[in-house]
């Protein structure tokens, strides 16, 4: 068992009061990192405030740079990165790699972005042009589910913009986060990034903060809440990626075989712990019958188990409550008769929270397994006779995160797209989301944005300066 210090103001550093962090694959610790309150937090915002006042006035070329030695600090060690991943959070080894690389290549391809003046005005009257600001030091939150990716792109854009941070992992899965934070201790300024760990109740700490300007939060939509409400003592601003209720449409001319395999995956990949899992998955009645048989015999062939051993394709959920409320869920299911085409049980190992692949025969709308966001390896299958009542049904939800279209017509699913009430659609594909592309939910998924310049400008201010040209002074 290894501890793992936090980073504040360039330094790892501990506090000597610890928490425990367990592999959900075995339920043994496997690491600890330090229990913080008020005190650090006091510190590591005294940090970044310092460190602001030069970081702010930094050309985007020295950011760049910075920004791209975290992401080659990523790289290079990629492979302890990624197995430290999977121990922490269960995840598969290839899906961990995956989140490992890809958030290296997030932080590379966003070192890029660049927000430029822009004129609104150039006559003989005046030059009005607006600049972005950063907005100054950010508390980062970020959930157990995509720990590494979260906290790259929370810390890239804050830097990107001229923003310094601190960040608060989540509870489950701080160590790979704690590992980067030691690797990057030199390439990033003292106090530009700064990473502590703690309990749930250090998240109002953050939400609350006098000297903390800006929230990014990517979790819960109850949670979101609360930090929208501690957000509102200072007006802080704040982002908010929250949950979701994905629904997948399939038009009766897809593909059965190919869209069964793309389909699983949308579900269970992370063991359907993603906020864009397809979890509500609705079929065409002529194609209903021949696709829930092939994505249940797919199922067949994936194993669920420890993610550190080959041949695992879902692996156990993240935390003990994720768990006990995905098994709830089922329950729920099980006692009001609905018909499962596999899973349903529980895992009778005893150790790990594993639950089997369960997937649902065309349960009821207002089934909790369907209304409710499973954040699990859960499916329910729903069966719909025309495309307007499948757009009314996957929009009767209070989320609106991300939604897909599976169909050989495109531009009938880029029409069915445009109907769905959601901040992105996919046609024919799933969870591909692009460093230059805005991700944000509509309704109870959020408020505001991530990636892109829609992101970046998150984390500034637009200030306009007017020269009055013709001015008599
Ligand atoms: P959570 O809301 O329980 O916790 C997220 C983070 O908030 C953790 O770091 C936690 O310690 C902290 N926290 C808890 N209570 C807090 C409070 N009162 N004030 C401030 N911070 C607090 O979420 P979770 O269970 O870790 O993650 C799962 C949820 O996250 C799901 O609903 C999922 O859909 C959502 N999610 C959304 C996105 C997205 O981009 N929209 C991405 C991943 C996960």
């Amino acid at each position: 068992m290894t501890d793992y210090k936090n980073l504040i103001d360039g330094e790892m550093v501990d506090n000597g009061e610890w928490l425990d962090v367990l592999n959900p694959a075995n339920e043994q610790v496997v690491g600890r990192v330090p229990a913080c309150g008020k005190d650090e937090l006091d510190r590591a915002v005294a940090a970044a405030r310092r460190a602001f006042k030069d970081w702010r006035k930094t050309s985007q070329e020295e950011r760049q740079k910075v920004v791209q030695g975290i992401a080659a600090a990523i790289k290079d060690n990629a492979d302890e990165l990624f197995r430290l991943l999977t121990t922490e959070q269960g995840k598969p080894h290839a899906q961990a790699q995956q989140e490992i690389y890809g958030a290296a290549g997030l932080a590379a391809a966003q070192s890029t972005l660049t927000l430029d003046d822009v004129v609104n005005q150039d006559d003989d009257q005046r030059l009005s042009r607006t600049r972005r600001v950063p907005v100054g030091v950010v508390g980062g939150i970020v959930p157990w589910n995509f720990p590494v990716m979260m906290a790259i792109q929370k810390i890239v854009p804050a830097l990107v913009a001229g923003c310094t941070i601190v960040l608060k992992p989540s509870p489950f899965t701080p160590l790979t986060t704690l590992r980067i934070a030691e690797l990057i201790k030199d390439v990033v300024p003292a106090g530009t990034v700064n990473i502590i760990t703690g309990e749930d109740n250090l998240g109002p700490m953050i939400t609350e903060h006098p000297d903390i300007d800006k929230i990014t939060f990517t979790g819960s939509t109850a949670t979101g809440k609360k930090i929208m409400e501690g957000a509102s003592g200072d007006l802080k601003r704040i982002t908010l990626e929250l949950g979701g209720n994905d629904a997948s449409i399939v038009l009766p001319d897809a593909d059965v075989e190919k869209v069964a395999e793309q389909l699983f995956w949308s579900s269970f990949s992370n063991a359907g712990q993603v906020c864009i899992a397809a979890k509500r998955v609705y079929i065409h009645k002529d194609i209903y019958d021949d696709l829930s048989k092939a994505i249940a015999e797919y199922a067949k062939n994936v194993v669920v188990g420890d993610g550190s051993q080959q041949g695992t394709g879902v692996g156990p959920i993240q935390n003990k409550k994720q768990y006990e409320r995905v098994l709830e869920l089922i329950q729920d299911a099980k006692d009001n008769g609905y018909k499962f085409l596999t899973g349903g049980t529980k895992d009778p190992s005893g150790t790990g929270y594993y639950v089997p692949i369960t997937i649902l025969d065309n349960p009821p709308e207002d089934a909790r397994i369907v209304a409710e966001e499973q954040f699990g390896p859960v499916m329910p299958l729903l069966k719909f006779d025309s495309i307007d009542e499948a757009i009314e049904r996957a929009n009767n939800s209070e989320y609106g995160l991300a939604g897909a279209v599976w169909t050989k017509d495109t531009d009938k699913g880029v029409e069915i797209a445009e109907q769905l009430e959601t901040g992105t659609v996919w046609i024919n594909e799933f969870m591909h989301l692009s460093p230059f592309s805005p991700f944000g939910g509509h309704k109870q998924s959020g408020f505001g944005a991530e990636y892109g310049i829609d992101g970046l400008k998150e984390f500034t201010y637009p200030q306009v300066i007017t020269v009055k040209r013709d001015a008599v002074v």
